[in-house]
């Protein structure tokens, strides 16, 4: 078979940019070794997480929040088998519908593992035997798996990752999560709004490592509300499953020795490219020390036929940005000049509250010496927030000090992952605070945080404060 383009993998990465090149009038044809197209994000990822966080918080509001809005419930209780059915069919729907779009953009489906043979020669071997596709250019989009603790291997039964704490066959009672991170945090919240207790491990100083320090510290505090509890600077020396439970050693921050069990032990440490099976070096390709494929800004790698994209490639691992890279090379092959500034991908965790946040964090001006402002604005001061019972959480815009162009904006809050869209487009506009403070915003909404974060950016003009 001869294709204009052969694209390896069919997650976010991989199918976004299979459609992409479909529209540019490109002959397209992708590899996926799974039955169902959609990769991490759709079957093991994204979807289901997002599923099984909505169910929770429902039950976790009818429970906790209700009779504060005058809302009486008996007989309240959780089914997890009804709720898990609910979150498998959301996948299937949501995996049958990618199956539609390479329908619908003409896109010649393989399955079946592909393999390098040459630069612009890959063989899928599946079920149905193996199929060699000649292409002018080739896309990998493989990936990511979870990475395994250095002294412990997932055993899949009691010392497990994301993939199985989604698809569990009874609810825990005593959760262990190592790892204060996004996958940590989601999924640990979604089992304590269950009834489990929940104790999370993390190695570094704070929850969220990655983000603006004052958002993982607000989110402790709220999730501590939840019964969670944290373990913050711990150093994991063991995990073992003891059979009817799992045995969890570290020291702690002030080197206390610390001795944990759970019925199940969530390893959330971060996940690791995933390239085996792949044959790079048929390509002429090799992988970075950390098994990344090196790519330049526009995620071509050191072949010129082939280029990479998605978690495979490393920055951020997010759906959104491998499709952002996805559309990008489809249109750089069928000769256009995307421009994909990676500063304004935005980061979401889907707890309750959420937290969202766009471009530089304080941490990172300083790094950089950049004179910056900043402006807070709670969302307890909200008449939205206070008509729905909502009183957590802030947002925070970061601003130059001479310019007052948009560094970043940092969030925690009712409905964050949403509100962050309007930062990122201000700073893809290279918007001032001013731009923001000065655009009306409905009333009431949680919006008009933002705007009056944007006010106390540029002086002490605040509104509600
Ligand atoms: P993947 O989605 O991993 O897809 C790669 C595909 O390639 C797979 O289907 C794999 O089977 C296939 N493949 C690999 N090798 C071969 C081969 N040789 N031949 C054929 N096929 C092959 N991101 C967000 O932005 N928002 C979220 O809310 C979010 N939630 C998440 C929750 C969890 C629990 C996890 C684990 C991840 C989450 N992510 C989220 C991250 C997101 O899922 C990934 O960043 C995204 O899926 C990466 O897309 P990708 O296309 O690069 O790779
Ligand atoms: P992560 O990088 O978000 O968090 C890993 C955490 O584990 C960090 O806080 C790190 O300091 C800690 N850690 C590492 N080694 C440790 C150890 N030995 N002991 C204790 N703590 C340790 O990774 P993740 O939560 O596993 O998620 C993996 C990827 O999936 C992330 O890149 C993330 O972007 C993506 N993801 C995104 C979303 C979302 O967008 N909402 C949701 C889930 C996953």
């Amino acid at each position: 078979m001869k294709v204009d383009v052969m694209i390896i993998g069919g997650g976010p990465g991989g199918y976004v940019a299979a459609i992409r090149a479909a529209q540019l009038g490109l002959t397209v044809a992708l590899a996926e070794r799974h039955e169902r197209l959609g990769g991490t994000c759709t079957n093991v990822g994204c979807i289901p997480s997002k599923a099984l966080l909505d169910s929770s918080e429902r039950y976790h509001e009818a429970a906790k929040a209700f009779a504060g809005h005058g809302i009486r419930v008996a007989g309240l209780e959780v089914d997890w088998p009804a709720m898990r059915a609910r979150k498998d069919k959301v996948v299937q729907i949501t995996a049958l519908g990618i199956d539609k779009l390479m329908e619908k953009n003409g896109i010649t489906r393989l399955r079946g593992t592909a393999r390098f043979l040459a630069p612009g020669r890959v063989a899928v071997a599946g079920a149905e035997g193996e199929t060699v596709v000649e292409s002018r250019h080739v896309v990998v989009a493989t990936g990511s798996k979870p990475l395994d603790l250095p002294f412990c291997r997932l055993d899949k039964e009691r010392i497990i990752s994301s993939t199985e704490a989604l698809a569990l066959a009874e609810l825990p009672r005593r959760l262990l999560v190592i790892g204060a991170g996004v996958i940590g945090l989601e999924l640990g919240s979604v089992f304590a709004r269950l009834g489990a207790k929940v104790e999370v491990l993390e190695a570094l100083d704070r929850c969220l490592p990655g983000m603006d320090a004052d958002l993982g510290k607000e989110l402790e505090r709220s999730l501590k509300k939840l019964g969670m509890a944290f373990h913050i600077g711990a150093r994991v020396s063991q995990v073992e499953n003891l059979g009817s439970e799992v045995r969890v050693q570290a020291q702690s921050a002030k080197g206390r020795d610390l001795d944990l069990r759970g019925d199940l032990c969530l390893v959330a440490i971060g996940r690791r490219p995933y390239t085996e099976g792949l044959e790079l070096a048929a390509a002429g390709l090799d992988t970075d020390a950390r098994g990344f494929i090196a790519v330049d800004g526009h995620n071509r790698t050191a072949v010129p036929q082939v280029w990479a994209i998605g978690d495979v490639v490393g920055g951020a691992m997010l759906a959104h940005k491998a499709e952002e890279e996805g559309v990008a090379v489809a249109e750089r092959i069928a000769g256009q000049q995307p421009h994909l500034d990676h500063r304004l991908i935005p980061g979401v965790v889907y707890t309750w509250p959420e937290v969202a946040a766009v471009g530089d964090s304080e941490e990172e001006l300083k790094r950089q010496g950049r004179a910056y402002k900043s402006g807070s604005f709670p969302f307890i001061a909200l008449g939205r927030a206070r008509a729905a019972g909502e009183k957590e959480g802030f947002v925070k815009i970061l601003a130059d000090a001479a310019t007052d162009e948009i560094l970043g904006v940092h969030m925690i809050g009712p409905r964050a992952a949403d509100l962050i869209a309007e930062a990122v487009v201000a700073m893809e506009f290279r918007a001032a605070a001013e731009d923001l403070a000065r655009s009306c915003h409905a009333h009431p909404t949680y919006a008009e945080a933002v705007k009056e974060a944007a006010l106390a950016a540029t002086g002490d003009r605040a509104l509600h404060l």
